[in-house]
């Protein structure tokens, strides 16, 4: 079969590829653990990993874990959470998961039609008697307005939890400045597919040392002390394999954010000038994720962009494509109706190839397939 249209890649280009150390280094690691026998529970790795993190984003109380879903569970259970959640049904099922898994009941609020983070707006529509948190992600980096999460939460009593996943890569994980930044918790992955990872991984940051006390008690099974169990925990405990790979990674990390600047500077030139779309994501402080949005009311949709793409070897991602509120587990919320602003960002939304593996000129045919499918071009 042929196609129409400009040619497509030999082997697929996928939307990340994690960064690897040099094998070496790594075995020299490796060869420390098997002389130690040390090989998780808090060993010279985690510590070192958990210091450099602290050094690095330079605000609150930075405690490493096994995954960004276990340390979101840690913290909603270090919190001691009750009745209703507010949360965005526009992220990553994950989010919604770790608040149902402790019995906690969700509710959906809509987000913001530009900035696709939860409407603070909605939010307060959201708020009852039995509300207990905010859970809101800040969607392919782009930070929530947290001035006025912070507001509402003030007024209600409510504990802030922020999933932060997307959020790492600078000097800093999210960029406004003052205290509501944070939340109560903040919450980062260190997954294999995100900006920076350390195979599995996540983190917490507490804005309050005692939070963050707390926090590291619910990583390790709740255990304080040595004749001590003093609430519940879990095992989020990151294992001294993954903290070394962390190590190696976090030095490559600025390297990889250069060369997703200069991925971004000819996407942005090569797509800003089409009818019909608009990048999202990854121009401005975070090169976590390349988003473009594909206007649904247009003549060529995301969905036909995405096809046009898959065709010649290219596999974008429809992140946040289904919503949570459309999910099994979710879909019969009452909250989960009315969400107009999550429902248009699930149907435009296209996370496309962005990582260092990829040269520019990977960029500029990608977006010669883009170019040609919203002027027009048909499937081959
Ligand atoms: C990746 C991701 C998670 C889950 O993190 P893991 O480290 O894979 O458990 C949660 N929320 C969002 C928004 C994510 O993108």
């Amino acid at each position: 079969m042929t196609s129409a249209g400009p040619k497509g890649f030999d082997a697929p280009r996928y939307v990340s590829q994690p960064m690897l150390p040099d094998l070496d280094d790594y075995v020299d690691d490796l060869r420390s653990m098997w002389e130690s026998r040390t090989l998780t529970n808090l060993g010279p790795f985690h510590r070192r990993f958990e210091a450099a993190l602290q050094e690095r984003i330079g605000m609150g109380h930075v405690s490493v874990w096994s995954n960004g879903t276990n340390a979101l569970l840690g913290a909603l259970m270090a919190l001691d959470l009750r009745g209703e959640v507010v949360v965005t049904p526009f992220t990553f099922p994950a989010t919604v998961h770790a608040i149902a898994a402790l019995g906690l009941e969700p509710v959906f609020a809509d987000v913001d039609p530009v900035t696709m983070t939860i409407s603070p707006a909605s939010v307060a529509d959201r708020v009852t008697e039995r509300t207990s948190a905010i859970v809101a992600t800040h969607i392919y980096g782009t930070p929530c307005d947290v001035d006025a999460l912070d507001a509402i939460a003030r007024e209600h009593d409510l504990r802030i939890v922020y999933d932060g996943a997307h959020s790492f890569g600078r000097a800093r994980p999210v960029f406004p400045d003052g205290d509501a930044v944070l939340g109560d918790v903040t919450m980062l992955s260190f997954h294999a597919t995100k900006l920076f990872h350390s195979v599995e991984g996540g983190a917490l940051i507490a804005r309050d040392p005692e939070v963050d006390r707390r926090l590291r008690r619910s990583r390790n099974f709740g255990i304080a002390s040595e004749d001590e169990v003093e609430g519940v925990g879990l095992n989020g405990k990151m294992s001294e394999l993954h903290a070394a790979m962390g190590l190696r990674v976090l030095e490559m990390l600025d390297g990889e954010i250069l060369q997703r600047r200069r991925l971004g500077e000819v996407y942005e030139r090569r797509l800003s000038g089409i009818e019909g779309l608009r990048i999202v994501a990854g121009l401005g402080p975070s090169a976590q994720y390349l988003v473009l949005r594909v206007d649904r009311d247009g003549a060529v949709d995301r969905d036909a962009v995405h096809a046009a793409l898959r065709e010649r070897n290219v596999v974008s991602r429809r992140y946040f494509h289904p919503l949570c509120s459309v999910i099994a587990p979710y879909d019969r919320l009452p909250s989960a109706r009315d969400l107009p602003n999550a429902e248009r960002a699930a149907d435009e939304c296209l996370a496309l190839p962005f990582h260092g593996g990829l040269t520019t000129d990977d960029v500029e045919r990608i977006c010669d397939a883009i170019a040609w499918r919203m002027e027009g071009g048909t499937r081959g």
